[in-house]
């Protein structure tokens, strides 16, 4: 076992959990309405609200925002992961917990996962339910993720998501579902495991570079270049991309439809746009399947990227990171493959 993280002593292990606002600490006038605020409650509250959470850890809570996750910024992205850092770097905390908005859960999860040094378990949950609601799934999904944050044996996974008993990868997750509890899945490689009143199992690792074994770190960053993401559909107006360029952006992920396929105008205009320096990924706006080169489309002689298994959100994010340094399209193209 490596040296950062502590073998199970019989003590407790020491948990910090930071808030950043959601459904999780959202608040409506009744239990069984639809429309709520997020964002509303407090760490403290929160922490409060679940019996038994102190039997697990020693917890300490922080309010690092409170927003609906629709309102998350890379700037507070950055905050989290310098948060983090500092926190793991530090011997006495074993494990932290971040409450998070599911809606871009999925986005802050793989930033992190790219930008958090440490072996040691970092585990996002929130709540598709208020936490005023009837049945609200917060509080258990917060002891659950309390719980594989304070179980070494989560450690080295990346960071992970608890949410509805399962544990899912960074890397593998998308929300699926507007309303309902089972909101998350990880279509094309499943669960890394599940948790069920706080007992964990495990069924693999992640299977790309994640955390420690990245290369990639936002410390000292305050911003990332800009990468616009596109949708495809029938009729796609090709003059997007040429606007996404002219405003600056360094890149362009395409949320094609099928295989990362756009029609013939849109491709024409990634091809100038390819031309003139800007990186243009081809994704899938399909939840599940990976998205492969040169299949209907001529990737080597458009100078374009595949997505491989990201999905345009996450593709964003890793581009982002990745054009912090000058790289040539083969190394992007290898990052898509690795990460
Ligand atoms: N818009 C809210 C958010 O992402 C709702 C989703 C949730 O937390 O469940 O914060």
């Amino acid at each position: 076992m490596p040296t950062d993280i502590q073998a199970p002593t019989g003590k407790k292990a020491c948990v910090a959990v930071l808030a950043t606002g959601g459904t999780i600490a959202g608040q409506a006038e009744t239990g069984t309405q639809a429309g709520y605020a997020s964002g509303r409650i407090t760490v403290d509250a929160m922490i409060g609200s679940v019996p038994g959470l102190s039997d697990l850890a020693d917890i300490q809570g922080e309010q690092i925002a409170n927003v609906g996750s629709q309102d998350m910024t890379f700037a507070l992205m950055i905050a989290l992961a310098d948060r983090i850092n500092a926190l793991l770097g530090d011997g006495a905390v074993e494990g932290v917990v971040v409450t998070h908005g599911t809606d871009t859960m999925e986005e802050t999860a793989y930033f992190l996962n790219l930008t958090v040094k440490s072996r040691k378990p970092v585990v996002l949950t929130g709540a598709m339910r208020p936490s005023t609601a009837v049945s609200a799934d917060g509080p258990l999904n917060l002891y659950n993720a309390v719980a594989v944050a304070a179980d070494p044996r989560a450690a080295e996974r990346g960071v992970l998501v608890v949410m509805n008993d399962r544990i899912h990868g960074a890397h593998s997750l998308t929300k699926n579902n507007t309303t309902s509890v089972e909101t998350f899945l990880s279509p094309i490689n499943g669960l890394i495991g599940t948790v069920i009143y706080g007992k964990t199992q495990y069924f693999r690792g992640p299977f790309r570079r994640h955390t420690h074994t990245s290369e990639f770190s936002v410390a000292g960053v305050d911003r990332l270049p800009r990468v616009d993401i596109l949708y495809a559909c029938a009729g796609m107006p090709a003059d997007l991309i040429d606007c996404s360029v002219s405003r600056g952006a360094r890149g362009i992920v395409v949320a094609g439809d099928g295989n990362g396929n756009m029609n013939a105008g849109a491709i024409a205009a990634a091809s100038r746009a390819a031309g003139q320096g800007t990186v243009v990924v081809r994704s899938s706006r399909v939840q599940t399947g990976t998205v492969i080169r040169n299949v209907e489309i001529d990737d080597d002689s458009r100078r374009f990227i595949v997505s491989d298994e990201l999905n345009p959100a996450k593709a964003r994010i890793l581009l982002m990171l990745a054009l912090q340094q000058d790289r040539s399209l083969e190394e992007l193209q290898e990052m898509f493959y690795t990460y």
